[in-house]
């Protein structure tokens, strides 16, 4: 048995492992404006909470799989950059905790990677060797893999900036530095900074929206709302955009769409398809697009393999 934990922006999302199956799994909220080494504590116990439940132990255990938003370099299990929140975990040494707490090897793995590693291994893209995935959250994640290798690069940053690849050159200011990233124009967070800078916003149904998401735009685009219209327009164009530039960069057989904006997968994908058919060159054919079942999940399996692996 594995044991996984995903650090995510809202929940740390743990389960335990078995043969590619979850057999068991917990949230705890992530709290993670006050960082993640104060949560460390709390995820070792409800670890040992849920195994008792199973019935098992930490001798039933093999590995341990951690993963984080940010640059995470692998081969030393340490997150070296992380965009504001959970910026306390950089440096910090994820190996010798995992000894104390539960005296278990570990792995510690970006979580875009470690997503597509899971929809690879037991997912919706099963043995692919050439794929890339992109997931819709907070921010834009992203992850690549060619020729059957996952793609790291020298500084553990190929392959998961594919959210701060610029899609306007004269657009908002990212938290990562650089102007017009397709997650500054087109994330999560950056929604209602699109959406209050429309001339007419004050007239639309979003205006009263406390907290904008995915969903409210989209509901309002199709209740005919002028400001919801304009605005998903824009945003198709830039996930189309972003879609497109890591198919110019990596040259996948198949993409991976995976993240909350999925759940309006069945209207938005088709648009999706058509506009990366009609903008990407890929003379050899049409690059595949799939959905992910199940995001979370994905996470948690990939995790389990990277550790199997090592
Ligand atoms: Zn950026």
């Amino acid at each position: 048995m594995i044991i996984t934990i995903d650090f995510g922006g809202t929940n740390i999302k743990i389960g335990l492992v078995d043969q590619g199956k979850i057999v068991g799994r917990s949230n705890l909220p992530s709290y993670s404006d006050k960082g993640m080494i104060v949560r460390l504590s709390d995820v070792e116990q409800e670890i040992k909470v849920l195994l008792k439940r199973q019935g098992s132990s930490i001798s039933d255990c093999s590995g341990l799989g951690i993963a984080t938003p940010g640059l995470v370099d692998v081969e030393n299990c340490v997150i070296l950059s992380i965009n504001e929140k959970y910026s306390d975990a950089v440096g910090f040494n994820f190996q010798d905790w995992a000894r104390e707490a539960f005296s278990l090897p570990m792995v510690l793995e970006n979580d875009a990677r470690a997503a597509l590693l899971g929809e690879i291994a037991y997912g919706v893209a099963e043995g692919e060797k050439d794929a890339v995935l992109l997931t819709f959250g907070t921010g834009i994640g992203t992850a690549v893999i060619m020729n059957g290798q996952v793609v790291r690069g020298k500084h553990s940053q190929a392959g998961i900036l594919g959210g701060h690849f610029t899609t306007d050159v004269y657009g908002n200011e990212c938290n990562c530095g650089n102007l017009g990233c397709l997650e500054a124009q087109a994330g999560h967070w950056a929604l209602s900074y699109s959406v209050k800078q429309h001339p007419t916003y004050f007239n639309s149904v979003l205006s009263k929206c406390s907290s904008l998401g995915y969903s409210d735009i989209i509901e309002a685009a199709q209740q005919g709302d002028q400001v919801g219209v304009d605005v998903l327009e824009g945003l198709l164009n830039h996930w189309s955009a972003g879609i497109v530039n890591m198919i110019h960069a990596y040259d996948p057989e198949t993409v991976i769409l995976s993240g909350g904006l999925m759940k309006a997968s069945d209207f938005i994908v088709p648009i999706l398809r058509e506009r990366v058919r009609q903008r990407s060159w890929t003379p050899w054919g049409d690059v595949k697009m799939v959905v992910a079942n199940d995001p979370d999940v994905s996470v948690l399996l990939g995790l389990a393999s990277l550790v199997c692996e090592e």
